[in-house]
């Protein structure tokens, strides 16, 4: 039964049975309605029967994810027919616009800072996000994260968490309080299947940084040739509604780098090695006194070395920002 709540879901669509009934009664050409009616009271039936979730086609169960979305879907994604195939294309090709319009300019330089990110989703959209966004003060926010999953939903989630983050800023508050906001907006919005692991921070103008780390992979830090991983100060965001989290403040001086990272970058794997963090940290110390534009290429170039054409399987995100 692909793990779904039966009660829920026959609550959910008996409710939403009875809200169609409703509207059948008002609309002067009620035959489409009916034909729903009809699949309503079908998948009803199947909840009853326990075949509910399994493809009318292969027999196989069908995404749970899928059908959190759609509790009435009958196929699973390799028997969709002509037109259900087209609309999910249609939608694809949607998503994808969304999320181009999302990323931010890249080679961002403020007073005191350079920006640089890339990102490479492994299908046409990725549950990664970043941002950088200036503030009328003088300093930037950054925020690089990882919505679990993957397709779509993925990444409708992440468009949702940008957007939230966005509507934020304007309080003004410390980032781990806005981190702290936002997961528990995200926890009464999402779906409970997804949360996201993020870096939010700020920077000003005399290198102070303010950094909140929702369970993601730890940031690194390079300064004076040094080279040290910052830890979480908090859950991901949509786990508990109720988490709360820390904040880390460093000082950064000129030709100091701090580097972002989706999992997909370290947990890359060549037949079971991983591309890991100590290669990373490495690469970070020899492109240390380039500037960040290049630092970027050059994790990426040595991140595609390793790989030597073997395919990813994950969205892979880095951002650098570096003190100038
Ligand atoms: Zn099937």
């Amino acid at each position: 039964m692909n793990g779904l709540n039966t009660t829920t879901l026959k609550n959910q669509l008996t409710a939403r049975r009875e809200r169609l009934q409703e509207t059948i009664k008002y609309v002067p050409d009620p035959i489409k309605l009916f034909a729903l009616l009809q699949q309503v009271d079908s998948a009803l039936e199947r909840i009853d029967t326990g075949s509910y979730g399994i493809c009318d086609v292969c027999h196989d169960p069908v995404e749970a994810e899928r059908l959190l979305i759609d509790p009435l879907l009958t196929v699973c994604l390799d028997h969709l027919n002509h037109h259900q195939l087209r609309a999910l294309e249609q939608d694809l090709e949607f998503a994808i616009k969304i999320q181009r319009n999302l990323l931010p300019e890249n080679n961002l330089t403020t007073k005191g800072w350079e920006f640089s990110y890339n990102y490479t989703p492994a299908g046409p959209v990725s549950g990664d996000f970043c941002d950088f966004i200036k503030l009328d003060d003088g300093s930037v926010l950054f925020v690089l994260g990882d919505v679990s999953g993957k397709g779509i939903s993925a990444s409708l989630m992440m468009s949702h968490l940008n957007a939230l983050i966005r509507s934020l800023l304007s309080s003004n508050l410390p980032v781990n309080e806005i981190v702290t906001r936002a997961n528990r907006l995200f926890c009464e919005s999402t779906l409970s299947t997804h949360y996201a692991t993020m870096v939010f921070g700020r920077a000003n103008a005399e290198g102070d940084v303010e950094l909140c780390i929702a369970g993601h992979n730890p940031p690194i830090i390079i300064n004076d040739g040094q080279v040290t991983s910052l830890s979480s100060t908090g859950l991901p965001v949509g786990l508990f509604c109720q988490s709360e989290y820390g904040l880390i403040n460093v000082n950064m001086q000129k030709g100091d780098s701090l580097i972002l990272y989706t999992d997909g970058f370290t947990e890359a794997a060549v037949n079971e090695t991983e591309y890991g963090e100590n290669r990373l940290k490495k690469q970070i110390l020899k492109s240390a006194k380039s500037n960040a534009q290049k630092i970027t290429e050059d994790l990426i170039t040595d991140h595609k070395n390793f790989l030597n054409g073997t395919t990813r399987m994950d969205d892979v995100t880095i951002a650098v920002i570096k003190k100038i």
